[in-house]
């Protein structure tokens, strides 16, 4: 199926062909649909499978309905990662004036409150670094936040970011939209599953 096909409305298309991106990838084939009709997912997926755009798309369609600062957290393991991903929204959302803030370590605290004083739409971040602005960053919070994506989940729990982890989940609203992806189902994958998705869509390639 095109993108179209998949429920993907037209500005995204024209971002993604604008990409190169001819068709849909296979986990983009697997999730879309249900993502797009508002699900929670959870998907198995590799890094180079297309999985940032799987999520992207239908993070991107849902806030040109409801354009809304700190609409978006995206917490993935490293700071790579993290800016990979951030590239990725900046490419799909050039045409709609997408703000964009990748928030990691190693990176001047007080660059990243001005960052986040700029209301982006989407943070990408690691989840050491988006606690401490948390817990010092003058009134910055996640209480609007529409979304909530955890990439590489695996990796995030091998790396012992779990106590940040609860922090971030005590601290969003639970009425939000949650996508989980990962290369590998692990006991602590299911287990923060459980803790935080509600009844997904499972998707897998
Ligand atoms: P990811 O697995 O999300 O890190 O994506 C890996 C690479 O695939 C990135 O360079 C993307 O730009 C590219 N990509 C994502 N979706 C598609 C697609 N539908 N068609 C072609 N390339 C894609």
């Amino acid at each position: 199926k095109t993108f179209a096909e998949l429920g993907v409305s037209q500005p995204l298309c024209d971002a993604c062909h604008r990409l190169g991106w001819v068709k849909p990838s296979k986990i983009q084939q697997a999730a879309l649909p249900h993502a797009l009709q508002g699900k929670d997912v959870i998907g198995l997926a590799e890094t180079g499978s297309g999985k940032t755009g799987a999520f992207a798309i239908p993070v991107l369609q849902s806030l040109l309905d409801h354009p809304q600062a700190f609409f978006c957290l995206v917490l993935t393991p490293t700071r790579e990662l993290a800016f990979q991903i951030g590239q990725q929204f900046e490419a799909l959302g050039s045409g709609i004036g997408l703000i964009v803030a990748v928030i990691v370590g190693g990176v001047d605290m007080a660059a990243q409150a001005m960052a986040l004083a700029r209301r982006p739409h989407i943070i990408v971040a690691t989840p050491g670094r988006l606690v401490d602005h948390l817990e010092n960053t003058k009134g910055f919070n996640l209480k609007a936040l529409k979304f909530l994506i955890m990439d590489e989940a695996d990796r995030i729990l091998n790396m012992d970011f779990e106590v940040e982890l609860d922090k971030i989940l005590k601290v969003i609203p639970r009425e939000r939209r949650t996508y989980l992806f990962s290369a590998t189902m692990t006991k602590k994958v299911s287990k923060l599953e459980r803790a935080s998705l509600r009844d997904p869509a499972r998707v897998s390639i």
